[in-house]
């Protein structure tokens, strides 16, 4: 029924009325909080004090909600923990919650602590549902398990080609390019030739027989995998 009980929030913004309006009506919920007025110093905070939930604002000093974002969630350590971002305009939100930075959703100013709260609670029980399988053809994924089967077979793969064909499974019938499935699937500011996308592209074609046709190589661009 509440999924607040003492949860830590943090909250980056610099603009100290937003963060008193959201920190009293965070606290009246259960949860705890703690506070960032700039990018960097949030971003520290989100690494030394592991919160379970990351209240974002999208114009920050230092470095930029975006950027801070990004970062989080390209670190094994700290992606995991959901981002909320506060926006002042609307504009650009499919690349804020879309795959491009990885926030988890956003509000506009001004908003409702009321509203924020409901998209905090709504984040939080998301993350509590087990994941669901992902069904592709004949391929399918357990994601709990990390467990591939083709039909009803076990494949097993590498954790990175595990990563690599959830992603495309996820992202069905759109085209990932190698730079963004480098990004997403290992995860960091990789210094790695994108080439290593093809190399793990083509093993993982091989594990999965005939329904590795299914991965299409998109000349010139990167990835997708085939729609039905
Ligand atoms: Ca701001």
């Amino acid at each position: 029924m509440d999924n607040a009980s003492g949860r830590k929030i943090l909250i980056i913004e610099d603009e100290s009325d937003v963060t008193d309006l959201l920190e009293m009506g965070l606290r009246k919920a259960g949860f705890k909080t703690s506070a960032a007025v700039d990018g960097a110093s949030g971003l520290q905070k989100a690494r030394d004090d592991r919160p379970d939930f990351i209240i974002l604002d999208l114009m920050l000093p230092k470095m930029s909600g975006l950027e801070v974002c990004r970062i989080l969630k390209g670190d094994v350590a700290t992606a995991h923990i959901p981002v909320l971002m506060l926006t002042a305009k609307a504009e650009e939100v499919d690349r804020i919650v879309g795959l491009e930075f990885g926030a988890d959703d956003y509000v506009t100013k001004p908003f409702s602590p009321r509203e924020v709260m409901l998209r905090i609670r709504a984040i939080l029980r998301r993350g509590e549902k087990p994941q669901e399988t992902l069904q592709a053809g004949p391929i399918s994924i357990d994601p709990a398990r990390h467990q591939v089967r083709v039909s009803g077979k076990r494949v097993h793969l590498t954790s990175l080609e595990f990563k690599l064909l959830r992603t495309l499974m996820q992202r069905r019938g759109r085209v990932q390019d190698r730079d963004k499935l480098l990004n997403d699937v290992w995860g960091y500011e990789s210094v790695i030739d994108t080439r290593t996308v093809d190399t793990h592209v083509r093993r993982l074609r091989e594990k999965l027989g005939k329904a590795g046709d299914a991965i299409e190589t998109v000349r010139g661009f990167g990835y997708r995998l085939r729609e039905e």
